[in-house]
């Protein structure tokens, strides 16, 4: 039976409280502006763990079933794996070069040009990074100056919310709305202003599993040519979705030249602690990045870009055969999440279902999340947690389950989520 948790008021913000270890730091510096862009910073002035730490410390402290963090629960390709094991036995275990190992560098341009027809210099254009978290971390820093505003979808991934706040930019968000998660084109073109530096946009989306359609790509594209701004795509689910094709901005008329294209292994080789990513641009912007880069990880991860690249070169049976059991995935949550009496929003690509959980009674996500582990023995994670504080309530009721997960666990978790309806 897994352990009821004592409850501690309704608000997102009092859940962080309830999980923050560390009290009131007296020393000033960016982690201030870093935390409270990313949503994290308390009342009391104290750093709250992120949405991710947190919940799956609740799974671990519980035994829940972990749905909330997405990382898959099976390794990815075993050539991948065992190329990391000769890198190493081969003796790849020192510094790799500034810009990427140049086995990674040529596989990372070979499967732009295979999946997209983007054709790349390996050794201008191309940059490999810690995860794509690095990537974003080092475009962000290295292109915005402190007042420029940046332009994200919300809910966002938190790691927008943090790195802009730590570059000192200013953080203006386009909101999507259930069912759907498509954005209003004229808010679009509001938020896009001549102080617009940054237009970020995550495609597939996470939280909300929306892919966006050529259109508002193409709207992107415009708006930043109109204002002189500089796209950040974030793809890392580029190879998770589900029939419908991922388009990179980068492929648009008239969006190379300003478009920084970020993606990682993680998601594509479920190799997420590998922490390989990338990123594409034109040479001078991957200069300018990389002069940030240099001083943030200066290189990693020497044996397992070699293995990435292996990955990355991998038959296209790959790729769509992920996709496919992903779906299948995706299939087998969604009915059990239907079926324990959610009101859900099927993705069409990454690995994440957004459900409301108004119709079981709960208008309050944070609320909802913490009471899972004692009332179906699953974690979720609330989608409040991906909005800035201004918008939390409208997005109140949602949660986010992530179903890259085996089928036998996917299953096992809709049973006991079954228990909700007949509370
Ligand atoms: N962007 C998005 C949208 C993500 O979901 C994640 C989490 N994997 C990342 C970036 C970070 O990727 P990485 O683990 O490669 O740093
Ligand atoms: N990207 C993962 C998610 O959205 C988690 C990454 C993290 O823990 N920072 O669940």
């Amino acid at each position: 039976m897994i352990e009821p948790r004592p409850c501690r008021g309704d608000s997102l913000e009092r859940m962080q409280d309830s999980f923050h270890t560390e009290h009131t730091p007296i020393v000033s510096g960016a982690w201030r502006r870093t935390a409270r862009g990313a949503g994290l910073l308390t009342e009391d002035g104290s750093v709250a763990a992120s949405i991710f730490a947190e919940m799956s410390a609740l799974a671990a402290r519980t035994g829940a079933i972990n749905l909330g963090q997405g990382f898959p629960d099976e390794d990815g390709p075993a050539e991948v794996l065992e190329a990391a094991r000769q890198a190493i036995s081969d003796g790849m275990n020192q510094y790799p070069p500034g810009r990427g190992q140049p086995t990674l560098l040529d596989a990372i341009a070979r499967h732009q040009q295979r999946f997209y027809g983007l054709t790349l210099d390996p050794g201008s254009e191309i940059l490999v990074t810690a995860g794509a978290t690095e990537a974003l971390a080092a475009t962000i820093l290295a292109l915005i100056e402190p007042g420029d505003e940046v332009v994200t979808f919300e809910p966002f991934y938190d790691a927008y919310g943090g790195l802009i706040g730590l570059g000192g930019g200013i953080h203006r968000t386009v909101p999507l709305r259930a069912p759907d998660f498509q954005p209003d084109l004229d808010a679009l073109r509001t938020a896009v202003t001549d102080r617009t530096r940054l237009i970020i946009v995550n495609d597939p989306h996470n939280p909300t599993g929306a892919v966006f359609p050529r259109e508002t790509l193409e709207l992107i594209v415009q708006l930043a040519h109109q204002h002189d701004a500089l796209i950040v795509t974030d793809e890392v689910y580029e190879h998770l979705t589900f029939g419908v094709p991922h388009i990179p901005i980068a492929t648009l008329p008239g969006a190379w030249e300003r478009t920084v294209t970020i993606s990682s292994g993680g998601k594509t080789f479920s190799l997420t602690g590998w922490k390989v990513g990338w990123l594409s641009a034109p040479a001078a912007i991957v200069t300018a990045i990389l002069a940030v880069k240099q001083f943030l990880t200066f290189v990693n991860a020497a044996p397992f870009q070699p293995a990435i690249a292996v990955g990355l070169d991998l038959p296209d049976s790959y790729f769509s055969g992920s996709a496919a059991e992903m779906k299948g995935k995706r299939d087998v949550l969604a009915t059990g999440l239907r079926a324990a009496g959610f009101a859900i929003s099927v993705p069409q690509g990454s690995y994440f279902i957004v459900a409301d959980a108004t119709p079981l009674g709960f208008t309050d996500g944070a609320d909802f999340c913490r009471r899972l582990p004692e009332l179906a023995g699953v974690v979720a994670v609330p989608i409040a947690a991906f909005c800035s504080p201004a918008h939390r309530a409208e997005y109140a009721p949602l949660v986010r389950f992530a179903y890259c997960k085996k089928v036998g666990l996917l299953e096992r978790a809709s049973a006991q989520l079954a228990a909700l309806s007949r509370r």
